[in-house]
């Protein structure tokens, strides 16, 4: 192979960076990459296992000395998103990368790089490889379909793994570990209606302009909820004004905090009509004045329209629809004081709709405390009960709780500060990691998530700078060596 990477150290971990770059591997498209893996075990004699996923666990043994010295789990994805820029010619199901070097700087021409998790995967051959290397016994965990939901970590049989202490290298800043991340699910609620005739002025009542942003990372930011504001003007409406629901729609997924939202209500007597535009500015007026200090882009409008036809949902069941959003729990639950007063539970409502036949509402809590989690569940559960609502939860995963002891934290601190001259931060991220599946079914894990600093994931401009590299895996060395001494 004709290698772009020269001049580093130690050369060969960039070497196979460059080999596995060569080989495709998008989500869903791992058995090359899977037996790769395989085969770089099975040629330096090393115990290997492959499932059906495509997952591999390669382990080795710990280096002279330290061969009964409680093993450590290294762990990163295979996979990689797969990204290009307009115009770019690039077929990620058989083609290899083509990686450049600029000022240091690694980056794909026109693609993602697949550092996520790329640099992981490389790091873990480069720790197999060589032989001169102080470390334990060994665990290498290489996931599948991360980026698509976690589900290689997920389908894996963990009772493979022996190890309590894992380190995870799919966190994207030199400097930074992972410490907690948050498990999550999907509960959606549903209340059939049979929708009924009716006429006279529609109100109109529009909600635009927040800022929205991811339901876990931007939750902590007390943004505004789109569907929780409309919820409210509405609430007041149908308790002082006569007139009926048509339409309530906020929201387009659940992982995302709504920005806009849209109602109409029917009023068979225009002098109500009259009475609930009134109202209504009035409400749009104080929401103004709360929210925009905030969020400068906010806009609530009223109209009204005069002569219409409309099918309205029956008032019992627009009453239950609409008490139970305001009601809902939404935004930051709990955090943690302890640590940086970090998000520990969450929901966000994420979508509200009223459909022909039926009502439906879209909750995503999460937690990175399983008893919390379950406690989420339980309360929205009531809350559905309470109000009429049937409920179904899907895509479930776990999280991964913030340990007040944790020994492998304590060592990726000491080696930093020795190697660095300065000291590592330890962050909290409130969305999912592969760390939560495992915690989850291994218990007492003590584990961390750390790596090299990774810019613009995701996309054509991902980069990694080799020097972070470079930096990381001298980190990592000397945390294993510490660990073999203690
Ligand atoms: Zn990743």
């Amino acid at each position: 192979m004709d290698y772009q990477i020269t001049g580093r150290k130690p050369e060969k971990l960039f070497h196979f960076f460059e080999e596995i770059s060569a080989i495709p591997r998008g989500s869903g498209n791992e058995k090359a990459i899977s037996d790769y893996l395989v085969d770089f075990a099975k040629k330096r004699g090393l115990w290997v296992h492959q499932d059906d996923a495509w997952n591999v666990i390669i382990k080795k043994a710990g280096s002279q000395g330290a061969e009964d010295q409680e093993p450590v789990m290294l762990q990163g994805h295979m996979d990689m998103v797969c990204e290009k820029n307009a115009g770019v010619n690039h077929d990620f199901m058989t083609e290899g990368l083509k990686l450049k070097v600029e000022d240091g700087i690694l980056t794909a021409d026109g693609t993602t790089l697949g550092a996520d998790n790329g640099v992981a995967v490389a790091l873990m051959l480069m720790v197999l490889d060589d032989e001169n290397l102080a470390h334990p016994p060994v665990e290498c965990v290489f996931t599948t379909e991360e980026e698509v939901g976690l589900n290689g970590a997920s389908a894996l049989d963990k009772s493979l793994i022996t190890a309590r202490t894992m380190i995870n290298m799919d966190s994207e800043e030199e400097g930074i570990g992972t410490v907690s991340c948050a498990g999550g699910l999907r509960i959606q609620f549903e209340r059939p209606i049979k929708r009924e005739e009716a006429e006279g002025t529609l109100l109109q009542i529009e909600i635009g302009g927040l800022k929205g942003g991811h339901s876990g990372m931007d939750i902590d930011k007390e943004r505004q909820n789109s569907i929780r504001l409309m919820a409210r003007v509405v609430w007041q409406l149908m308790k002082n004004t006569d007139g009926k629901l048509v339409e309530f729609t906020g929201g387009s997924k659940g992982n995302a905090i709504p920005r806009e939202c849209r109602v109409s209500m029917i009023y068979a007597d225009p002098a109500e009509a009259e009475k609930a535009e009134e109202l209504a500015k009035k409400l749009a007026e104080t929401l103004t004045e709360e929210v925009v200090p905030y969020e400068n882009s906010f806009v609530c409008t009223v109209e009204k329209q005069d002569e219409a036809k409309a099918e309205a949902i029956p008032a019992e069941d627009a009453k239950a629809f609409v008490a139970a959003m305001y009601l809902a729990p939404n935004g930051v639950q709990s955090r943690n004081t302890h640590m940086d007063g970090f998000v520990v539970s969450s929901v966000n409502m994420g979508v509200a709709q009223t459909e022909k036949d039926q009502l439906v509402i879209v909750f995503l809590p999460r937690s990175s405390v399983a008893s919390l989690q379950d406690d989420m569940k339980a309360r929205m559960g009531l809350l559905a009960e309470t109000f009429g609502f049937t409920t179904s939860y899907s895509g479930e995963y776990p999280g991964w709780s913030y340990r007040e002891t944790s020994r492998i934290r304590e060592v990726f601190k000491e080696s930093y500060r020795e190697l660095f001259g300065q000291e590592m931060q330890m962050e909290a991220i409130h969305a999912g990691l592969e760390c939560g599946l495992f915690s989850d079914a291994l218990p007492g894990l003590d584990a961390i998530a750390v790596g090299p600093t990774l810019n613009h994931v995701h996309t054509p401009e991902e980069n990694v700078p080799l020097d972070s590299f470079e930096r990381f895996y001298e980190l990592l060395k000397d945390v294993l060596k510490r660990l073999t001494e203690i």
